[in-house]
């Protein structure tokens, strides 16, 4: 029987964008379709049911945030994990984007490694969806959080954090490689010793790098948008 190859959908009305994502993405054995527009993409989408979608954002006639809100709401195209491609400076739309239920993104111009290693991961986390249970003990690196007992050590050494701290730590270090928006943070954390607001997520990320010394470069920041866990590769 033949191995069907992935197939991977580029919506993007950019011809020479187009081509370069493909002759990449067919290099390391994907099949590979193109929209040129967002309309296009949506009628592709239903037709091909592909693994993942490349989306443009900025699209003549419905943009990309359009054609994602309408892909995440729609029972049929929800879990198609879709990777936005953005131009510099769109932190907004990408932060907007995100909260739709967009997987990742690239921002333009971007190296075909770059692109090719983002489609890949993004496809390897949704092949395991291994999300470990809000209750299950978890193990990254040298971090284990018991949920239950609101612990967390360091290399066998415990780390006092506030229910906060520890509420965006066990949020993040669930989904490591995945980009979170403040708001997305906020309001997965119900902290229990103040509100948490927005603002006030980078406050307790100081404080939470800061008691977990070096095992706190693990929260990395993403300028512009929030924050995310490393990928133990
Ligand atoms: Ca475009």
């Amino acid at each position: 029987m033949a191995i069907s190859k992935t197939q991977i959908l580029i919506v993007e009305d950019e011809e020479d964008i187009r081509e370069l994502v493909r002759y990449n993405l067919e290099r390391e054995n994907f099949a590979v379709t193109e929209a040129e527009s967002g309309e296009a993409g949506l009628k592709a989408v239903a037709k091909k049911k592909p693994d993942l979608i490349l989306l443009d954002l900025m699209l003549t006639g419905k943009d990309g945030l359009q054609i994602c809100r309408e892909l995440k709401q729609s029972d049929a195209s929800r879990d198609i994990p879709v990777v936005m491609m953005t131009a510099r400076g769109e932190e907004s739309d990408i932060v907007t984007g995100l909260e739709l239920g967009a997987e990742d993104y690239v921002v333009k111009p971007f190296s075909p490694k770059v692109l090719v290693a983002r489609v890949k991961a993004v496809l390897r986390r949704k092949a395991a969806p291994s999300v470990p249970d809000a209750e299950d003990v978890l193990r990254i690196y040298d971090i284990v959080i018991h949920p239950g007992r609101h612990e967390v050590t360091v290399g066998g050494k415990l780390v006092d954090l506030t229910a906060s701290e520890f509420g965006i730590l066990h949020f993040l270090a669930r989904r490591p490689g995945w980009v979170f928006t403040r708001y997305q943070i906020v309001d997965a954390v119900h902290g229990e010793d103040y509100p948490v607001t927005e603002r006030s997520v980078d406050v307790q990320v100081v404080g939470l790098r800061k008691k977990l010394k070096k095992a706190g470069d693990y929260i990395e920041t993403v300028r512009g948008i929030g924050y995310r866990f490393k990928d133990e590769e």
